[in-house]
């Protein structure tokens, strides 16, 4: 199961929905980074699943 679910903000990127699990992550304003760009981070936004 693979569902098209948008493109990375920064890479533009396809980023997919596999198995339930999406291969990326949504910001809080609505914009998606895939999961490399999300390890290098935003330097717009900071992923809220990344606060220490
Ligand atoms: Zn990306």
């Amino acid at each position: 199961m693979k569902e098209h679910v948008g493109f990375c903000t920064r890479c533009q990127q396809d980023i997919y929905c596999v198995g339930g699990f999406l291969q990326g992550i949504i910001l809080e304003n609505g914009k998606m980074l895939c999961l490399a760009c999300a390890e290098i981070g935003s330097d717009e936004q900071t992923p809220s699943s990344t606060q220490q």
